[in-house]
């Protein structure tokens, strides 16, 4: 590991002047994925400034409705939280089939929306990565790809995004506040991340030196039911090779709201606008899921090794819809 300097932020306006005045600098959250990085030598800062004991490490209700999620918050914590666990059971699913318990202890809200690829080329410093090293290729497209991306990917990257929580934060339709030296600003979850296109180099929109302070969730229908389901090699600590967040309500036999997002499958968190656009409206069957999920998949794009994928988040997407609609059918 390289020679870093370290600095514990106590105010957020400081942590933000320390990163945006060093090029060099980052934040540090639980570490658990910088650090991990850092010791790889896939990242090298010059400095950290640690955002852990900032003030923004709770749930709280807001005024206007919703809750506002502290960036700094520990991912078990989240999870635990009563309100989250009654309103947003998307969420709590999401993060709780994340990692381990001792990771989650560690891990906080805005580390996990940052934290970069699983993609083994990435974190292998012997082979090219247009990610890692932009231009040096992509040894995934023609390499082993069976944990890649079907969907959103490029001729420089397919790597795919890993969190789960940011899959039901994108259903959720959350905003990311963002506190920076110039300015603070909200940014839709899923407007936070860029497509690899010809640059895969930047996985998010965020400039140098902004921090994730928080992130706000709209209020729940008391007439919505959501759920998260993940597809992966063993029951824990892995990562998903697909997954599905839904937030869907359902009067009367007839889908009146749908969003969906996906996970494992694709290289930013995707949302499922056309299996939506499918649901809204339509009757809550088994024909309608199908067309969703059938519609949502036909710009998949299989590599060699993950044609699997397609099936299985077709059917995981089916899966999910049904065991809502059903557990709404159940309480009326
Ligand atoms: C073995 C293993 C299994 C795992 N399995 C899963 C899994 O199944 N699902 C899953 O979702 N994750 C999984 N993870 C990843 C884990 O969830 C992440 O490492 C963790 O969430 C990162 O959070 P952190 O606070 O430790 O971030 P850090 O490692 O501290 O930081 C990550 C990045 O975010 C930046 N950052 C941190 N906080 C902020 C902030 N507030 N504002 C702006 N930038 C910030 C840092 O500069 C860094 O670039 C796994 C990790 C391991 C090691
Ligand atoms: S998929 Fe992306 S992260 Fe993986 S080797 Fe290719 S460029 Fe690098």
């Amino acid at each position: 590991m390289n020679p870093f300097d370290y600095e514990r932020a106590s105010d957020a306006r400081g942590a933000v002047a320390a990163v945006a005045a060093r090029p060099d600098a980052q934040f540090l959250g639980g570490g658990t994925n910088l650090v991990d990085h850092m010791k790889l030598g896939v990242a090298q800062p010059g400095m950290l400034v640690d955002v852990t004991r900032l003030p923004f490490d709770s749930v709280e209700a807001r005024p206007e409705g919703g809750v506002r999620v502290g960036g700094m918050m520990r991912n078990s914590e989240l999870a635990a939280d009563p309100l989250i666990r009654e309103w947003y059971p998307v969420l709590a699913q999401a993060l709780l089939a994340g990692a381990s318990g001792q990771l989650r202890n560690l891990a906080t809200t805005g580390g996990n929306l940052l934290q970069r690829t699983r993609c083994p080329y990435f974190q292998d410093l012997t082979t090219p990565c247009n990610k890692r090293e932009p231009g040096s290729g992509c040894s995934a497209l023609h390499g082993w790809n069976r944990d890649h991306a079907v969907l959103g990917g490029s001729s420089e990257c397919v790597a795919v995004h890993p969190s789960d929580l940011a899959v039901a934060l994108t259903a959720l339709d959350a905003v990311v506040r963002l506190q920076s030296p110039g300015h603070d600003r909200g940014l839709p979850v899923h407007s936070l991340y860029k497509l690899p296109e010809d640059d895969p180099s930047h996985d998010t929109v965020l400039e140098h030196g902004e921090l994730i302070t928080a992130v706000d969730l709209p209020e729940a229908s008391p007439h919505t039911r959501s759920a998260y389901r993940k597809v992966r090699d063993r029951a824990s600590f892995a990562f998903a090779l697909s997954s599905v967040a839904a937030v869907v309500e359902v009067a009367d036999g007839v889908v009146q709201s749908a969003r969906i997002a996906l996970g494992g499958v694709a290289t930013v968190p995707w949302r499922a606008s056309r299996a939506e656009e499918v649901l809204r409206g339509a009757p809550a069957t088994e024909e309608t899921f199908r067309a969703a999920a059938d519609a949502e998949l036909e710009a998949a794009e299989p590599l060699r090794h993950n044609e699997f994928k397609v099936a299985l988040t077709r059917n995981t997407i089916v899966a999910v819809l049904r065991d809502l609609a059903a557990a709404e059918e159940g309480s009326g």
